[in-house]
């Protein structure tokens, strides 16, 4: 073959790879757009925001898997109903996974006891004990305290909702936390109640502060001080502090009387922080992609919602959601988890988009 038919073929193929390439980004980025707009249209319509720390959003796709199926078509008729009932065996699956974990570490549950009312079975009214603490592998592994002992299917749900599929930030791996359960353990009975049944709702309601009995500080005049901490703080501070004892069965913590944790209590920052912006509007979906500063949301919720609605253009379906404009002039004090909602998850972002992959083209 002569030369100039060999760079002939070489610039043919070339043209053609780069055409193919060209082609496959461009149906990824279509498919992007529309799932992108799919996910949108359902978490804004039918998810209360209240809830929607426990949607997976990150979760729900990248190039190489997620919780869809690789063949999703989001421009299908029937994509949400797809969507919801994949997001239903997720949830199922990732329930009966931790389930089967808290089973192998920890089988005396199985005859516990659990509260009634939980509509779930036995074992699954397992991961809302306050003793079953769980540990995010990616968080012991740096310095994430947020998933170092998640305690309630709640805790740990949000906890693993906010991650995404890029490994760095994949905070579904958990393991049972031996450590966590005995400071809990030891952190129950110190407030007189069953291991058995008590939920981790119920440590926090009884918000309660204790000190580590291995922990003193001095500061520089000489003042000997500890810190006191919540139920919770408790299971992280054992976790991550090296001073020698925090190894030990049982632990010793210290439960400060019911007038001292008031003192403290008045001198606490309220939490969650109110400087971060976590936070959102639970009465419409201003915050659906950017949360805001507590302040702010306030500032919306008591002010800015008039000119909000109009310009708007996710409108919300759930009747739930759309009483914001009726409730403004009746709301006396706004509520965590009601007129304002905390998104303790790390997202900043709607859906990321996926990096775009090299793609190997193969030999024509
Ligand atoms: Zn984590
Ligand atoms: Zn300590
Ligand atoms: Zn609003």
């Amino acid at each position: 073959m002569r030369s100039s038919q060999k760079g002939f073929r070489w610039h043919f193929k070339t043209l053609m790879g780069n055409a193919k390439s060209i082609h496959l980004d461009q149906q990824r980025e279509r498919r992007w757009t529309a799932l992108n707009s799919l996910v949108k249209g359902y978490q804004s319509k039918s998810i209360h925001p209240s809830e929607w720390a426990h949607f997976p959003r990150q979760l729900l796709h990248s190039w190489d898997g997620g919780i869809l199926p690789k063949n999703f078509d989001p421009s299908m008729p029937d994509s949400t109903s797809v969507l919801v009932s994949e997001l239903s065996n997720w949830y199922q699956k990732v329930r009966d996974d931790l389930v089967e974990k808290v089973r192998l570490a920890y089988p005396t549950f199985v005859e516990s006891p659990v509260a009634p009312e939980l509509e779930f079975s036995r074992a699954e009214a397992a991961l809302d004990l306050a003793v079953v603490v769980l540990s995010c592998a990616n968080c012991l592994k740096g310095t994430h305290h947020l998933g170092a002992a998640l305690v309630g299917w709640d805790n740990i749900l949000t906890h693993i909702c906010s991650s995404s599929t890029n490994p760095s930030k994949w905070h579904g791996t958990l393991h049972w936390s031996e450590r966590g359960h005995a400071s809990a353990l030891a952190l129950v009975e110190l407030v007189g109640k069953d291991p058995r049944t008590t939920t981790a709702e119920d440590m926090d309601k009884l918000d309660a502060r204790f000190f580590c009995g291995y922990c003193e500080y001095t500061d520089f005049t000489g003042v000997r001080w500890r810190k006191a901490l919540k139920w919770r703080e408790c299971l992280t501070h054992v976790l991550y502090c090296v001073k020698p004892g925090h190894d030990d069965t049982p632990q010793t913590w210290l439960l400060l009387s019911e007038e001292a944790a008031q003192s403290v209590k008045a001198r606490e920052k309220p939490y969650p922080l109110r400087n971060r912006p976590t936070w959102g509007c639970g009465l419409c979906t201003k915050h659906l992609e950017t949360p805001e500063e507590y302040a702010a949301v306030v500032n919306h919720i008591t002010t800015e919602f008039v000119s909000f609605q109009s310009t708007h253009h996710f409108v919300p379906q759930n009747p739930s959601i759309s009483r914001h404009a009726d409730d403004v002039d009746t709301i006396a004090e706004l509520e965590i988890g009601h007129e304002l909602v905390c998104f303790p998850n790390l997202f900043t972002k709607y859906l990321e988009k996926p990096k775009l992959v090299l793609q190997v083209l193969p030999e024509p």
